[in-house]
């Protein structure tokens, strides 16, 4: 069982993003997606969830051996891919609790489901009766993701930068959780991060790295580390003046 992408082109408001992204995830396991910014990490997130705009221009992708390009957003989602977005919308008037019980209608025994999970992720009660992300601060948005995702149970979860705007507690707390998914569920995760930090509890079984358009190098947890001490210059050569490499904002001063 695995998500299966195979030379996958994407292109944005005619420009080409993706050139050819081949990977692939299986069940249980979890692969780290790394690449500076502009490199196309959201682009591929937002194609394979079938986001209008991103223009798939060849490749396949396949879920358990399914078409998953053949499928609308609602059916991906059906088939089991979820999407924990890097910049979560705002939905002014619908309540988290609606969309709770509206995509897990008819769950049995839901609210002792959502208080536990609530608390895994300490994520207070009262944010279930808000609007849906609105006014939320970074690191709730991202507890939120994380409560949908433990809450929907999908076989195969891309989480875009889901470390971003976490403080250290709710980042143990968010990648623990996503481990025991992997663990006990066989949830298969792609995560998009800029930082091993995130890499600690959920551990990474790949990493790649995505620049220009393909993935330039795949390898163990080591190569996270390798590229958090020499940043992106050996996949594309010196860095940008105007787009320096991102610091690791939980390096050690003192180091
Ligand atoms: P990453 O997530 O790796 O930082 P993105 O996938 O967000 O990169 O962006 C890749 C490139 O595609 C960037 O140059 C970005 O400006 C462009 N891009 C992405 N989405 C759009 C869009 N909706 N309209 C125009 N350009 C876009
Ligand atoms: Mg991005």
């Amino acid at each position: 069982m695995s998500l299966v992408i195979e030379e996958l082109a994407v292109s944005v408001d005619g420009n080409q993003i993706l050139e050819s992204v081949s990977l692939e995830v299986g069940s249980g396991e979890v692969h780290a997606l790394m690449g500076p910014n502009g490199s196309g990490k959201s682009t591929l997130s937002n194609a394979l969830m079938g986001r209008p705009g991103y223009r798939i221009t060849s490749g396949t992708v396949s879920i358990d051996g399914t078409d998953l390009l053949a499928l609308n957003t609602a059916e991906r989602a059906a088939a089991g891919l979820f999407l924990a977005m890097q910049h979560p919308t705002e939905v002014p008037g619908v309540l988290l609790v609606d969309v709770l019980s509206a995509s897990l209608a008819g769950g049995e025994g839901l609210d002792e489901a959502v208080r536990a999970e609530l608390e895994a992720i300490n994520l207070d009660e009262s944010f279930l009766e808000r609007p849906l992300n609105l006014d939320l601060s970074g690191g709730e948005k991202k507890r939120n993701e994380t409560l949908q995702l433990a809450l929907l149970k999908p076989k195969y979860a891309i989480l875009d930068e889901i470390d971003s705007g976490l403080d250290v507690d709710g980042l143990r707390l968010v990648s623990r959780r996503i481990e025991q998914a992997t663990n006990d569920d066989g949830l298969g995760v792609l995560a998009i991060t800029h930082f091993t930090r995130l890499l600690t509890e959920l551990k990474a079984d790949k990493v790649h790295i995505l620049a220009k358009g393909r993935i330039a190098e795949t390898g163990g947890a080591e190569l996270a580390d390798e590229l958090e001490e020499t940043g992106y210059a050996r996949w594309v050569g010196e860095p940008e003046a105007d787009e320096p490499v991102a610091a690791d904002p939980f390096a050690d001063p003192f180091a």
